[in-house]
């Protein structure tokens, strides 16, 4: 298609939500840009599939409205915006669902709410409350969020809350994850002095007027394509190889399968595809950085949508909770359940026309991708048992829908932030290039597009 020798100015390879904004700010600053997207579609994990005739997001679907990068991004696109109707969540836990104590990320800010809930046994909560007086400790270079949590509040509080929590944001392991990059509140907090004693400074939040949530009506997978509307994105064009083409030339970039090679140059180019990717793409001109990227694992996760008739849910319909969380201890398939009827009010109209609601759950956490070696049916078949045990439904679904994310969420471990900062380090060393997206900064949306405007300042 007379691609050959194609050149621009600036290419951002990878069309997720780290890819796209770093190619709309370097379009606002004026460049020439062009998105490569390996796969068919533009998004990455923010996607929508159609489960009985309603578009609903089958990867991410919300973000954090207490970061301001998501909800300006969408503002800036003109782009409406909504919040949960409801905001209680529950946790699944020694045989009920029970509400879900304030806390940050799981570590309890309030004792009289912990222990109203029922999570914990009067001897964990009596562990709890030993922490109260404690003396501040100096974390050091860093330490695991589960390993912190342990030592201050006991086993119990990391394996009944912090790891719902943390393995809904990473779908990860506590006692693997850095609280450094994950919760750096926490380790402020623990150096300080008694998480409990700090806690009622930290209630605030939950009387701030914002909602913690934002989404847009019709799903997050909107906002990728509003980006891409304004962007020249080219799909179904996979990068396999980066190089310089003199010592001091533009980069040349082989793209498209081997039987139909071309090469694009440009003068910069920003990589914005998960870990892995990168190492892949880094191995020639930063090995430093590829032989770091190549040690960020990550975890493969499936997120099961289900549509069902209102008629067949029962009291399900008329919960006020958004869904529950389920800790890794009570050992079920699912280990979350999204009840996206009720969670977002553009579901439940959308599904209302034809009598039916929607909800999904998500299985898979760190290590245990054995658990997602089965078919769709079965995974559709376990989040079923699963709810019912739950929440008593028994229903035949009207149509489901299985998305799978292998390898979707980077697993930050300990060093994790020092392992970013030697990657940027490596990555700066060469004059036009730069990386974005979720193996860095963070892995929520707002995160995700802070550090692709990073990069975006980044290219010369
Ligand atoms: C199931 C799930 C649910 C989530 N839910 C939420 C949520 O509710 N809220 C939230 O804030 N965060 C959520 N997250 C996290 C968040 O969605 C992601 O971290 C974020 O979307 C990642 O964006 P990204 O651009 O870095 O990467 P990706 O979305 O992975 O995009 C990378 C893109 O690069 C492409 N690519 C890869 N290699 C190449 C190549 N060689 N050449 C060209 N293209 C290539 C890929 O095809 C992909 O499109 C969720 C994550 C998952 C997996």
């Amino acid at each position: 298609m007379g691609q050959q020798g194609e050149h621009r100015e600036v290419v951002v390879v990878g069309a997720g939500i780290g890819g796209l904004s770093a190619a709309y700010r370097l379009q606002q600053q004026g460049r020439d840009v062009l998105v490569l997207e390996g796969s068919p579609q533009v998004g990455g994990v923010l996607r929508r599939r159609s489960v009985a005739g309603v578009p609903v997001d089958v990867g991410a679907e919300a973000m954090l409205n207490r970061r301001p990068e998501g909800v300006a991004l969408a503002a800036d696109l003109g782009l409406e915006v909504c919040h949960p109707t409801v905001a209680s969540s529950r946790i699944w836990t020694r045989d009920a669902l029970r509400p879900l104590p304030r806390s940050l990320m799981g570590v309890p800010l309030d004792l009289d709410d912990l222990a109203a809930s029922g999570v914990l046994t009067d001897a964990e909560l009596a562990r709890v409350r030993e922490e109260s007086g404690h003396a501040a400790t100096p974390i050091g270079a860093d330490v695991t969020v589960g390993d912190l949590v342990d030592d201050r509040l006991g086993p119990a509080v990391t394996d009944r809350l912090v790891e719902p929590l943390l393995g809904g944001v990473y779908a990860g392991h506590a006692r693997r994850i850095s609280a450094r990059a994950a919760v750096p509140q926490l380790v402020a907090l623990a150096e300080q002095g008694s998480l409990l004693d700090q806690a009622p400074g930290l209630t605030a939040p939950a009387t701030y007027s914002a909602p913690v949530f934002a989404g847009l009506p019709g799903g997050m997978g909107g906002l990728p394509l509003a980006l891409a509307e304004r962007l020249e994105v080219r799909t179904r064009a996979t990068v396999r190889g980066l190089r310089r083409t003199t010592t001091s030339g533009p980069f040349a970039l082989t793209v498209g399968p081997t039987t139909d090679e071309r090469t694009i140059t440009a003068d910069a180019v920003v990589l914005a595809v998960p870990a892995a990717a990168a190492s892949r793409l880094l191995a020639d001109l930063a090995p430093a950085a590829s032989t770091e990227l190549a040690g960020v694992e990550a975890a493969s996760v499936a997120v099961v949508t289900l549509a069902l008739r209102v008629a067949d849910t029962g009291a399900l319909a008329e919960t006020d909770a958004s869904g529950f969380l389920v800790p890794p201890v009570e050992r079920r398939a699912i280990k979350a359940a999204t009840f996206s009827f009720s969670k977002w009010g553009w579901v439940r109209e959308a599904g209302a026309a034809d009598g039916l609601i929607h909800l999904r759950t998500s299985l898979g956490r760190h290590g245990e991708e054995a658990a997602l070696q089965a078919n769709d049916d079965e995974l559709v078949a376990v989040s079923l048992r699963d709810l019912r045990d739950a929440t008593g439904l028994e229903a035949t679904p009207v149509d489901t829908h299985v998305q799978r994310w292998g390898g979707g969420l980077p697993q930050y471990s300990l060093g994790h932030l020092d392992r970013v900062a030697r990657v940027r380090a490596a990555v700066e060393a060469v004059p036009g290039l730069a990386v974005c997206g979720a193996a860095y900064d963070g892995v929520g949306i707002p995160a995700v597009i802070g550090s692709a405007e990073r990069a975006a300042q980044w290219v010369p």
